[in-house]
């Protein structure tokens, strides 16, 4: 890639990229280390990649998952550097695999923490339950098919389900000590770096431009596309909280807001080189992307939203039918249902939006015979 002056790998990790530490010299001489750190659940993203430079201090972006704070030191040490150097840990967006380790980095650091402005708001806060509480009848059909599902709420799957319960509920408790030393906001900088507000996989996702990369966190991701979030409301406790300017949840949630970022990265241009959270290394080969991977993830969701209209039709149907039409099985087992679910309603409440499709009272899906959302598509900016 032109934006690299060279990659070099400093510790090989196993072919997903865990525990595996390179170091990427942009263009402009700037040394940049990836360090794949290992989540130890098992998770189809696999390892989180945090990234280690020098930006008037040691910036480090992300810090990988909950219970993987060994395994981001013991990375941090194979680059040459020590723990104690990093002055500051920037999260890309609060979810565990993310800022999982962030506490305890800042601790044996004692390095700042910076995030979105959101992000520190929100921390009191499991993310999911956000997200779960529903917001819509649609919603609420969700969790119906969830929970009337027999599969999932067996044996394995609910043990599964229970570990990951009391992973998120340590979580959100290690979560709550967080001191947030600086509150990022759209178009902030500090040295060369940039700061843009990415919104839709999560409220408070940013991405950081350096040096004609972007470091993307989990917004854009090679080989996978990121999951994005439903609607959301915030519950009256939240809302209490939040600045005013903050309560039209439309602009931090839903697939539209999702797209909307997609594009803001897109526009960066060609020549920009992603520097994704996960999936910069698998099957033993770097994914280098530039920002025609947002475009990409763009193009995927304008063709499954055509999909799903047209698997819709003009005959009513219901939101389970059309989920298990689009997933192959395999995909709606256990906790994998209500992820495919609820990536089917993402797509639907923007197809409502743009009249494309209608959801009765009595939770039967029948489209209206329109394309609308092509033109949401088209003038995302
Ligand atoms: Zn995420
Ligand atoms: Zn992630």
């Amino acid at each position: 890639m032109s934006q690299f002056k060279e990659v070099v790998t400093l510790r090989a990790g196993d072919a997903d990229g865990n525990c595996m530490v390179a170091r990427v010299d942009t263009a402009q001489g700037r040394r940049i280390h990836a360090i794949g750190v290992p989540q130890d659940n098992s998770s189809r993203t696999g390892p989180t990649w945090a990234y280690l430079f020098d930006n008037g201090g040691m910036t480090l972006i992300d810090a990988g998952a909950t219970g993987s704070y060994e395994h981001l030191a013991n990375g941090v040490e194979a680059t040459g550097f020590q723990v104690r150097d990093i002055e500051r840990v920037i999260i890309t967006h609060g979810h565990q695999d993310h800022d999982g380790a962030a506490g305890q980095l800042a601790q044996e650091a004692d390095a700042e923490i910076w995030a979105h402005d959101i992000y520190a708001r929100l921390l009191q806060y499991n993310p999911w339950d956000i997200q779960r509480n529903p917001s819509s009848p649609l919603q609420k059909e969700m969790q119906r098919v969830v929970s009337a599902d027999k599969v999932g709420n067996s044996g394995e799957a609910a043990r599964q389900s229970a570990g990951y319960a009391e992973r998120q509920r340590r979580y959100v408790e290690t979560r709550r000590r967080f001191q947030v030393s600086r509150n990022l906001r759209a178009d902030d900088a500090e040295g060369e770096l940039t700061f843009l507000h990415a919104p839709g996989h999560s409220p408070d996702e940013i991405c950081v431009t350096l040096d004609g990369l972007v470091f993307t966190g989990d917004h854009v991701l090679p080989e996978i596309t990121p999951h994005p979030t439903t609607k959301a409301r915030f519950s009256a406790e939240i809302r209490k909280i939040m600045p005013e300017h903050y309560h039209n949840e439309d602009e931090y949630y839903g697939l539209a807001t999702y797209l909307r970022s997609l594009r803001l990265i897109a526009n960066l241009g060609e020549g920009v080189a992603v520097m994704p959270a996960h999936r910069l290394f698998s099957k033993g080969r770097f994914n280098f992307e530039t920002t025609r991977r947002a475009e990409d993830i763009i193009g995927h969701h304008a063709t499954r939203l055509g999909r799903i209209l047209h698997r819709v039709g003009d005959e009513p149907t219901t939101l389970e039918h059309i989920t298990r039409g689009v997933f192959a099985r395999r995909k709606l087992i256990g906790g994998n249902l209500y992820m495919a679910l609820s990536e089917i309603v993402a797509h639907i409440e923007l197809l409502e939006d743009t009249g494309d499709l209608e959801v009765s009272e009595d939770m039967r899906l029948r489209s209206m015979g329109s394309e609308n959302y092509k033109q949401l598509i088209s003038e995302l900016g």
